[in-house]
């Protein structure tokens, strides 16, 4: 096959030589500010920053070599790469170290509970195999030929996180990734501006079994989404995992603020106690459960892999303040999370209950119908205090609190001085809502 990547006359070199490089030095860095010596540099260009600018400096603090696309950085051709698109030269160099290692990739997507998923399948994969999942949260065009990148030779399994705003992006992602296995997690609503509707978040999500479908590829479904057994018809092989008689099949104990799982098809497994808030992630769970049995990861190992997880980043944590049990759930928030952690802490039994909610971003024209829905939601359950902070909140009616911003919730919440209370805060990550108990 010939990966020359353009035919611009510039071009002096070709993926191959890239890839002979890269196999000298592999890591690979797109900010100069986290820059180690021997790191290839990629000038990626963003709205607000053209990396070939830095392109110089990145040589100068040590880089190897860097690969830029505009001509009037292209200053010391020893140690650079011109091409015409330093993004697709990226994706191409991951595709192409994809393509010469012989191990399994599994892709996640979905809605809600990507990052959660991973981090549970890739600790529970983890305490068997060497295995190498996307840091964080770096799911997007960049994200993932960079993790590609980050596979080593030695590497005996990978998880890649993939998220996606638009149609056609999921499909990309596969293409340089070529997952063998895949998950959807869920398809709820979020991102409707990107998607236009929730059809076309179903068709951009469905990309991945679309791939794997025409790769004879294995999929791991929840069994508890219809439409996801549906989606997922005439791919070879489909293991399914859930509430409902599955291949691994578990209950959730969800009374208290942390999830416990009882794995039921395989007992060898007992009872996982969970630092996870909320019935909601069970698929979650039964996720890393299903793919590390697949993967034949012992029973022990996996129940104290998923044991010892503890979310980061304001995802779901539990957090004990004085006689107070705060989940902090600010990371993000789209209809469908919010329903699920509204309605999982109208389960939590606990004397004081009070919630503060921040907007949810990026509904587009269903943004004030979907505020307006949570509110009737809200209604159902009798609560102790709830305050709505912010976007959309202000055009819906409610017998609640409205305050504008988060500052004013954080002074809301000092005036109050709750004790042997439970507070939700939830709400899009541009709220900030983790401030108010800073
Ligand atoms: P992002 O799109 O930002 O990458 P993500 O899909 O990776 O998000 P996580 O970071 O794992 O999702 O979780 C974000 C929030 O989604 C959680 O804090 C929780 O509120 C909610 N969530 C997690 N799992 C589920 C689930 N299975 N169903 C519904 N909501 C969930
Ligand atoms: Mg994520």
């Amino acid at each position: 096959m010939d990966y020359v990547l353009n035919f611009n006359i510039f071009v002096f070199m070709n993926i191959d030589q890239l890839y002979d490089i890269y196999r000298q030095y592999p890591s690979v860095q797109t900010d100069t500010r986290q820059l180690k010596a021997g790191d290839i540099f990629f000038a990626l260009k963003g709205p607000n920053f053209n990396g070939n600018t830095y392109a110089a400096a990145a040589l100068e603090k040590g880089a190897a070599f860097a690969v830029v696309d505009e001509e009037a950085y292209y200053t010391q051709p020893d140690k650079m790469m011109l091409t015409n698109d330093v993004l697709e030269t990226l994706q191409q160099l991951a595709l192409y170290h994809r393509q010469r290692m012989n191990i399994p990739i599994l892709a996640i997507t979905g809605t809600n509970g990507k990052t959660t998923t991973k981090e549970l399948v890739s600790t529970v994969l983890s305490s068997a195999f060497k295995t190498t999942a996307t840091t964080g949260n770096l799911n997007n065009h960049i994200g993932v030929p960079l993790t590609i990148l980050r596979i080593p030779a030695d590497a005996e399994i990978a998880v890649i996180e993939m998220g996606a705003n638009h149609e056609r992006e999921i499909a990309a992602y596969c293409q340089v990734a070529l997952p063998t296995h895949g998950i959807i997690t869920n398809i709820g609503k979020a991102h409707l501006e990107g998607f236009g509707s929730p059809e076309g978040v179903r068709r951009a999500k469905g990309e991945l079994y679309d791939f794997l479908r025409s790769t004879n590829g294995t999929v791991f479904v929840c069994n508890e989404y219809d439409y996801l057994l549906d989606m997922s018809k005439g791919i070879q092989t489909v293991i399914t995992y859930g509430q409902r008689s599955a291949d691994y099949t578990g209950q959730p104990l969800a009374d208290s603020a942390l999830l416990s799982v009882k794995v039921t098809s395989h007992e060898e497994i007992g009872q996982i106690d969970s630092q996870l808030v909320g019935a909601y992630n069970f698929p979650n769970v039964m996720a890393a459960v299903a793919v590390g049995l697949h993967f034949g990861v012992p029973a022990d190992k996996i129940r104290q892999a998923i044991d010892a997880y503890t979310p980061s980043n304001n995802r779901s944590q539990v957090i004990r303040q004085d006689s107070n049990t705060i989940i902090m759930d600010a990371y993000n928030a789209n209809p469908s999370s919010m329903k699920a952690a509204v309605e999982n802490f109208a389960g939590i039994v606990a004397e004081k209950k009070v919630l503060l909610l921040g907007a949810m971003m990026e509904l587009g024209e269903d943004s004030i119908k979907e505020h307006q829905a949570l509110i009737d939601l809200l209604e159902r359950t009798h609560w102790h205090a709830v305050v709505l902070v912010g976007g959309d909140f202000i055009k819906t009616t409610h017998p609640y609190i409205y305050l504008e911003n988060a500052a004013a919730a954080t002074a809301w919440l000092k005036q109050q001085q709750f004790t042997n209370t439970h507070l939700l805060i939830k709400g899009s990550r541009s709220m900030g809502m983790e401030k108010v108990i800073a």
